[in-house]
């Protein structure tokens, strides 16, 4: 893999991009893409196998913002807003505590957001102030030394981030398509910053694993059912689910930002063209994983990473 991780995105390219999402938005908030009936009828479900082990859930909230709720489910006849969240999950298994995304580190709008391309970071900056992952950490009293490794459901900026506060010997795991589309290259794509992953010891996974639930490909972490990842490509190239068996006996799925809010997958929404369009790699696969999302049994409780009331639901439980 060529791991050249100091490539920022150009602006230009990246200016156009926006002109053609901004060009398509006004057509599909009054007419959204239509669900795939034919799709939906196909998907089946398959039962996770029974966890031999479970983990304990910490929501670690550290940013928050808005946004238009019909830009995130587009096509919704809303003026409202809905609340954003950013933020990581503490997760300890018996045999490792670890971050499912590492999403910020204190003071980021200047220390990563003049990384990416004008105009994102107009678009993505999260309320002032946020709490940084080392913060976050020590107002549990845990020390970020005692972090076995970290685990970003995608590379996106906004989820990696508080790497910048993690010993620098903190692997990172993920999937392999995920870092060759994040660090292969001369230019990071859109939403990625690579300055985060620079100098870290990368392992990379294959969800080489059967179909659980509604999705193909899944890898079992630990090899107890406990922490299942399960592919979510679409948004990112390499984006996964995190299904966690809890300790109350519950199956979590954390869905990264395949939908940023859970009116998107009741309702079979993309994200409007605009910012949809600037960050999801593959915007048909993103849609057929939204398809996925809806279809899975009312008994997984879905938590988008940005889904503000979803994860303070988490948080509070
Ligand atoms: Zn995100």
């Amino acid at each position: 893999m060529a791991a050249s991780v100091d490539g920022r995105t150009p602006t230009i390219p990246t200016l156009l991009r926006c002109c053609a999402a901004l060009a398509a938005t006004p057509g599909r908030l009054l007419r959204p893409r239509e669900p795939d009936a034919l799709l939906l009828s196909r998907l089946e479900s398959v039962p996770p196998a029974p966890a031999r082990a479970s983990v304990e859930l910490t929501v670690l909230l550290q940013g928050r913002m808005k946004a238009p709720t019909t830009i995130v489910a587009e096509g919704v006849r809303s003026l409202g807003h809905l609340p954003m969240a950013m933020g990581a999950y503490l997760v300890e298994h018996p045999k490792a505590r670890f971050l499912i995304d590492p999403a910020l580190c204190a003071h980021v709008h200047r220390r990563v957001l003049p990384d990416l391309p004008f105009p994102v970071p107009l678009l993505v900056a999260p309320d002032k102030p946020v709490l940084g992952l080392a913060d976050a950490l020590a107002a549990r009293d845990i020390d970020p030394a005692g972090i076995d490794f970290v685990l970003p459901t995608h590379l996106h900026w906004d989820h990696i981030s508080g790497l910048l506060e993690l010993p620098e010997s903190v692997t990172v795991r993920l999937p392999a398509t995920e870092l060759s589309w994040a660090l292969d290259g001369p230019h990071a794509p859109a939403g990625v910053v690579r300055a985060p992953l620079r100098g870290r010891p990368l392992d990379p996974l294959e969800l080489d694993g059967p179909p659980v639930l509604t999705f193909e490909r899944s890898l079992d972490l630990f090899g107890d059912g406990s922490v299942l990842l399960v592919d979510l490509a679409g948004h990112t190239p390499g984006s996964i689910g995190v299904l966690l068996a809890t300790a109350d006996g519950s199956r979590v799925l954390l869905a990264g930002d395949a939908v940023w809010n859970r009116l998107q997958i009741g309702l079979i929404r993309e994200k409007a063209p605009m910012p949809g369009q600037l960050f999801d790699a593959d915007r048909d696969k993103a849609f057929e994983t939204i398809h996925r999302l809806h279809a899975l049994p009312a008994d997984i409780e879905v938590v988008a990473a940005h889904d503000y009331e979803a994860v303070a639901a988490l948080a509070g439980r």
